[in-house]
């Protein structure tokens, strides 16, 4: 079957049909080739509902976590997203497809620049990134910006790095999988004046966000 009939099956079964109905996010899924940010000798799997290996010990995360994050963050046109671990672009490329610009952080430079790539080849063009340790946010890099509207991290955090916090705008939304090193619950915190409002949306497994506030390199 050709790639872009498994990719409507996919959009189809598990996004819509698991009960992601906004029709921004799902017309994302249904444009961006998942196939391309995956390893030639994976992509024949790169339409079914599971995280795929991308190198460097890292994940594509799986299509409905993606589409439940980007759903949480309410999204909208407008938006500036920081995006905390590239990993493969996929996320980052559905984000620039829905939003006004993204900023992304990746900490595997390797990972970046293919990413980078990818999307470039998208032509897309409201994409910055950055490499480094996104737990400290979008710090000393082109373009300055010293608050999102909304932020995303791709990976397991042991708290809720407060540098994000700090680079969260009022009324803003953050999403993260935060727990233990191996498994964590997917939070939305929203920032009201000096307060947070945090809600959980179940439990999930993601690859350790590494840092400052994140978990050592081991
Ligand atoms: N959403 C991504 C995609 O669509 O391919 C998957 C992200 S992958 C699950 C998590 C990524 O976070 C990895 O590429 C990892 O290197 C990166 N990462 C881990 N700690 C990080 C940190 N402190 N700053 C930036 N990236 C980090």
């Amino acid at each position: 079957m050709k790639f872009e009939d498994q990719r409507r099956i996919m959009v189809e079964r598990h996004i819509a049909g698991r009960g992601i109905d906004n029709p921004k996010i799902l017309a994302a899924f249904e444009k961006i080739p998942r196939h391309i940010f995956v390893p030639e000798e994976l992509q024949r799997l790169s339409y079914q509902d599971s995280p795929l290996s991308i190198g460097k010990g890292q994940t594509i995360s799986q299509p409905f976590i993606v589409a439940l994050m980007l759903d949480l963050l309410d999204l909208n046109e407008e938006d500036t997203v920081l995006e905390i671990g590239t990993g493969s672009g996929y996320q980052t490329a559905l984000l620039a497809e829905i939003v006004k610009q993204v900023f992304t952080v990746e900490r595997i430079p390797e990972l970046l620049s293919k990413a980078r790539d990818i999307i470039d080849s998208l032509g897309y063009e409201n994409v910055y990134y950055r490499v480094g340790d996104g737990t400290r946010g979008w710090e000393k890099a082109f373009p300055v910006r010293k608050t999102f509207n909304k932020i995303v991290v791709s990976a397991a955090a042991p708290d809720i790095p407060q540098k994000l916090l700090d680079q969260l705008s009022d009324h803003g939304v953050l999403i993260i999988p935060a727990g233990s090193r191996y498994w964590q619950k997917l939070l939305q915190v929203t920032k009201q004046g000096n307060k947070l409002e945090k809600k959980e949306y179940g439990q999930c497994t993601f690859v350790p966000l590494i840092g400052n506030e994140g978990w050592n390199n081991q």
